[in-house]
């Protein structure tokens, strides 16, 4: 069997025929190259608007790389005409095994945008013998291909989060389809600004944004103003992810300041190495760290009613009933506000200001999945310490879409992997 054979079966052109095939030993290795031509009395096509053309002339040989066999590189080697594109000018002809200028043929390109979905890039790179900037193209490839292909239709819900991306309090906001039956990165910008947001909404589009009926997000002001502005008719919820992440902040800040006053004042620390302990649910702690926990709590440091506090508070997310749901936060940051605790005040006072936004918690229960936007959190922080090494902003936005925003891809040609 000839590997034309096998090429014909897995890539199979209408106006091009594989020609010969022959093996070029390189100080590299071995590299399969194989001939093209256009078939006999084929026109050429325009590269730009897809209509057949007469031939004007033929360029130089070019290289494109293929999908390699047997740990072989593989090149298609072909000539490109020009068209006299009656529309266009003159132009190189369309290939249908490559876009534009690429040196990598696009199943080429798929196939390493697929693994680098299970290997991180630079792995990619490794195993197939090639450059971390040829993997990026891919990537960039599938993500261009995938965000041009994708459907909007159908979107309710939505979530806001922010994520640091670089040291120096610098942010990305990513918007998040968070509906029970698709959930996915929808966007990404630079900073966490009204502008930030406003940019999503114009490439979002009037009819889509007047069609959300949630959005959650943080207490964040900025975002909050344009929510207001551009989603008015949607139910604005404040999630729980982020209300929490706030009291576990808060927590943080006292259990510092407590740490620092213990050893100036000669105790015993007995906040060493408490963190962990302090920011985990009781359900998910160890039984030493049970144990621990339990000796803690008989100091009355400020540090445990903190704690307590926060504890006390997951209460407030197991209401039926948006009412009683309200009486509780109430009592809840009464006491908040009498406990002499700085950093919990602060969010005691926060939560009673955006209080209708954090009770329509209980107005969308049910329709919006409630673990997603920390789900998404999470995968987006390990996408970006996964892509340190990523020294723009482009490269880590592509990098966000093809890890998680469930981007389709064509369909009908054979898989290479
Ligand atoms: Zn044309």
């Amino acid at each position: 069997m000839q590997i034309k054979t096998i090429l014909n079966r897995v890539l199979r052109h209408s106006a091009f025929v594989y020609v010969a095939e022959r093996l070029v030993e390189t100080v590299a290795g071995p590299t399969l190259e194989v001939q093209l031509r256009a078939r006999a009395n084929s026109r050429p096509r325009c590269s730009r608007c897809d209509r057949p053309g007469p031939g004007y002339d033929t360029l130089a040989q070019r290289r494109f790389e293929f999908v390699p066999l047997w740990g072989i590189k593989v090149f298609f080697l072909y000539a490109p005409r020009r068209v006299s594109c009656t529309h266009c000018g003159v132009h190189v002809e369309a290939l249908p095994w490559a876009v534009g200028k690429h040196r990598l043929t696009t199943a080429y390109a798929w196939f390493l945008a697929r693994w680098a979905k299970r290997l991180s890039w630079k792995e990619v790179a490794e195993v197939f013998q090639t450059s971390w900037d040829i993997v990026f193209h891919a990537v960039e490839m599938a993500v261009d291909w995938g965000r041009a292909h994708q459907d909007l239709s159908a979107i309710t819900a939505i979530g806001v989060d922010e994520v640091q991306w670089q040291r120096g309090h610098r942010y990305l906001t990513l918007v998040y389809q968070i509906d029970t039956h698709c959930k996915r990165l929808l966007w990404v910008g630079k900073k966490r600004k009204v502008k930030t947001l406003l940019g999503f909404f114009r490439w979002f589009g009037k009819e889509r944004s007047a069609a959300l009926q949630f959005v959650a997000s943080d207490m964040w002001k900025p975002y909050l103003r344009v929510i207001a502005k551009k989603a008015a008719q949607a139910v604005h919820v404040l999630d729980r992810f982020h209300i929490m992440a706030h009291l576990s902040k808060a927590i943080d800040e006292v259990r510092a300041s407590e740490v620092k006053a213990l050893k100036s004042g000669g105790y015993e620390p007995v906040l060493k190495d408490s963190r962990w302990l302090l920011l985990k649910r009781p359900e998910n702690l160890s039984e030493k760290q049970e144990i621990r926990l339990a000796e803690l709590v008989q100091y009355n440091l400020k540090t445990v009613r903190a704690y307590l506090l926060k504890e006390e508070f997951q209460f407030f997310w197991g209401y039926k009933s948006w009412y009683w749901a309200g009486q509780f936060l109430e009592r809840w940051c009464k006491r908040t506000m009498r406990s002499r605790i700085e950093p919990m005040k602060k969010v005691a006072r926060m939560l009673r200001a955006h209080r209708p936004l954090i009770l329509n918690w209980f107005r969308a229960k049910g329709a919006i999945s409630s673990g997603i936007v920390e789900g998404f959190n999470n995968k987006a922080k390990l996408s970006i310490r996964k892509a340190y090494g990523f020294r723009t902003y482009h490269g880590m936005e592509i990098a966000l879409f093809h890890a998680l925003g469930a981007l389709p891809e064509p369909e009908g040609t054979h898989r290479f992997c």
